[in-house]
């Protein structure tokens, strides 16, 4: 285990999926040439040291699923001690009785898993109890774009009175985009990721009926597997773990 940790190269993860981003970004259309996709480092189940050479390497966006973790890590004395510019963005299931827990996060930067009309209502009411005055909380609703069942996220066809609830009605919250997960095996030599395409075109859809330019939305999509065809498709925000930490355990 320990030796297996120590053959990780993190600082090289980083810049090689930042490499690989610069190359992909280079192959896309040129709408979105203006267009720079975030990378967020997603260190679940990984100790804070690998966080901390992440960081240290200039990577600023780390992403957790599990609340639990993100609560520890967040406020552990060396992250605050070492990576005090830290971005974190969850991006697990939310559940109404975790929310503060969420919420009480220092340099909390994004909640990209907003899934609900009635997740989205508790967001905005108690978000004033952490922030600072007048500032909104970024968000991202999730779409299951592959409408699988045991998927979170609200479907496709709920995305435009989702987001015109949280533009009209949610003045503590800040729309910042869409976020889907997708399929897991997807096999690319078929072509452009249908999840990936879908979740464009919510986009799309959303912008044209609620009145916003398109680059008012971010689109959060692809993972290690995945992330550069993401971006050919238009990902603006790419969620990369095992490239960059080594492989996980099996979920436990
Ligand atoms: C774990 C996870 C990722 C990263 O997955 P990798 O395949 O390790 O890159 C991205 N997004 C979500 C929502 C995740 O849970």
């Amino acid at each position: 285990m320990i030796r297996a940790m120590a053959e990780i190269n993190v600082k090289q993860g980083i810049r090689s999926v930042l490499q690989k981003i610069e190359e992909a970004c280079a192959r896309r259309s040129s709408e979105f040439e203006d267009i720079k996709p975030r990378l967020v480092a997603v260190s679940k189940i990984k100790p804070n040291e690998l966080i901390i050479q992440a960081y240290e390497e200039g990577q600023r966006h780390f992403g957790e699923n599990y609340v639990k973790e993100l609560d520890e890590k967040s406020h552990s004395p060396d992250i605050l001690e070492k990576c005090k510019d830290i971005k974190w963005h969850f991006i697990g299931h939310l559940q109404s009785n975790k929310v503060n827990k969420v919420l009480a996060v220092p340099n909390l930067y994004l909640i990209e898993t907003l899934d609900s009309k009635k997740l989205a209502t508790q967001l905005n009411k108690n978000w004033p109890n952490f922030s600072p005055p007048d500032t909104k909380l970024n968000v991202f609703i999730q779409v299951n774009t592959s409408q699988e069942d045991q998927k979170n996220g609200i479907n496709p066809s709920e995305v435009n009175s989702l987001a015109e609830y949280i533009l009209k009605d949610c003045k503590n919250l800040n729309l910042k985009g869409l976020m889907t997960i997708g399929v897991y095996d997807y096999d690319m030599t078929l072509g452009p990721n249908p999840d990936f395409v879908c979740l464009k075109k919510c986009r799309d859809d959303c912008c044209k009926e609620l009145g916003l330019d398109w680059r008012d939305l971010e689109l959060s999509m692809g993972m290690s597997t995945d992330y550069e065809m993401a971006i050919e498709l238009g990902s603006t925000n790419v969620r990369v773990g095992s490239s960059i930490f080594g492989a996980r355990p099996q979920k436990i």
